[in-house]
């Protein structure tokens, strides 16, 4: 930041002062140009009246700053202080053209002898001939050259901008960085504090997302060792019981159909857990394929009429025959968890509908309970692993908590979208919305 401003500041000082430089020197050079002319008209008028009176001797006595030319009215050259025999027709020149035509003419340009560019001046005397002055640019150049202290002021006004820049530049970065973030009290400049405002919010955003993140994850933790322990427990608690050896022959029956129930519970625990870690990688998922996502849906409600049936519950198989392109294996487990919550979470005589319909271009598959509902504050937990409403019965009711969150990861693995209609004691729909790019 140091370095930016330092650079801006220097940069626009440079900028400031080639500007000046250059309009100074522009109207330095113009003004000696104008001197030139002037010094050249004056120095003409001295050596005129002295030319006519002493002839060409009095021009070899003249000093060797100016070229002196004496011309004839025919533009033939009479004397030149610098070359001798010069046979060029002088009249051709703009200033001696226009001193033959209206007394005096004067010009700037290239010399066709010393190819040099040189500023001319030419007057007539009386005798129509013509005396011309002329001095090379360059001589008004080093009298640029004479401002030449004005150059050395501007490179120090530059050195010190830059050492002010540079000054300037850290008093302004320093008290920033010496910020105290958590007392604002202390802020020197009053236009940061919206800033300082926005990063004490996201502050309390991160220290609340992070509470919350620690809640879940302690909750997370309680869980697992909850569905992991309750059935371990009561298989130890049986076996330890039948180890005394005092347990009648038919308590080992029962014992053993517990031992098994439990066991079975942990068996599809651990599955669910495999088939979720597979879902987190992506991995051995078999190729999508064309699915009848409502043959699908009768094949699941056959294969869950007999648990349905222990309740008497009755399900329904309603809507089109829909295609998608999925993985068969996965999208049964999804429907499958729905619509076996749906008879889980059901009254007893209660109903299930499993209806497949198409909206627009998107395939839908919604599975409807006229069971227990969820509470709205619950509704949007129950993807979690091992997230469950009613932990209290969750071991007579069975079930890992981890169905929806199966059926969540497959959705997401699907481009699908889940959603959850519930009410508390009336009954629950969730949908599953397939995009129509996967619709067959
Ligand atoms: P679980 O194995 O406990 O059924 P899920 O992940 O399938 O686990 O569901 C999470 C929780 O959401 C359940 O424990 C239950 O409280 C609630 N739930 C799911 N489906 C329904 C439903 N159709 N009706 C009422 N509650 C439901």
């Amino acid at each position: 930041m140091i370095k930016t401003i330092f650079r801006n500041t220097i940069l626009v000082g440079i900028l400031v002062l080639a500007i000046c430089s250059l309009l100074f020197y522009g109207l330095q050079y113009k003004q000696t140009i104008n001197e030139t002319f002037d010094e050249l008209s004056l120095e003409t008028s001295y050596a005129i009246p002295a030319l006519e009176r002493s002839g060409v001797e009095y021009l070899g006595s003249l000093g060797d700053e100016n070229r002196v030319t004496w011309i004839g009215h025919d533009g033939t050259v009479l004397y030149d202080s610098e070359y001798e025999n010069l046979s060029t027709d002088q009249s051709r020149y703009e200033e001696v053209a226009d001193a033959l035509k209206d007394g005096v003419g004067e010009s700037m340009r290239k010399s066709d002898s010393s190819g040099v560019q040189t500023i001319y001046y030419a007057r007539m005397l009386e005798d129509g001939t013509v005396l011309r002055l002329s001095r090379p640019l360059g001589a008004a150049w080093y009298a640029l050259v004479a401002v030449s202290p004005v150059l050395w002021v501007l490179v120090l006004v530059l050195l010190l901008s830059g050492i002010l820049a540079f000054r300037a530049a850290k008093q302004i970065v320093t008290p920033i960085n010496n910020l105290d973030l958590d007392n604002h009290a202390n802020n020197p400049y009053p236009e940061l504090a919206p800033l300082l405002d926005k990063i004490q919010e996201q502050k309390m955003m991160i220290q609340e997302e992070s509470s919350l993140r620690e809640e879940m994850r302690r909750e997370f933790s309680a869980n697992v060792s909850h569905e992991l322990k309750t059935p371990l427990t009561s298989i130890s608690g049986f076996a330890e019981l039948m180890a005394t050896g005092n347990v009648s022959p038919d308590k080992v029956t029962e014992f053993s159909k517990d031992i098994y129930k439990e066991s079975q519970r942990l068996i599809s625990l651990i599955n669910d857990i495999i088939k979720l870690s597979r879902l987190d990688e992506n991995a051995d998922l078999p190729p999508k394929e064309d699915v009848d996502l409502h043959e699908l849906a009768l094949g699941i409600a056959d294969d869950l009429k007999p648990a349905a049936g222990k309740n008497n519950i009755y399900i329904d198989v309603t809507g089109d025959s829909v295609h998608i392109s999925g993985v068969r294996q996965l999208l049964y487990e999804m429907v499958y968890n729905l619509c076996d919550n749906a008879i889980k979470y059901n009254y007893p005589g209660g109903k299930v509908t499993m209806e497949t319909l198409r909206d627009n271009r998107n395939v839908k598959l919604v599975v409807s309970d006229t069971g227990i509902g969820i509470p709205k504050e619950h509704q949007k937990r129950i993807f979690e692993r091992f997230y469950r409403v009613d932990r209290s019965h969750s071991k007579e009711i069975g079930g890992t908590g981890l169905g929806l969150s199966i059926v969540k990861h497959g959705a997401i693995y699907h481009d699908a979208d889940v959603t959850v209609d519930s009410t508390p004691g009336k009954g629950t729909t969730i949908t599953i919305t397939f995009p129509g790019e996967n619709a067959e």
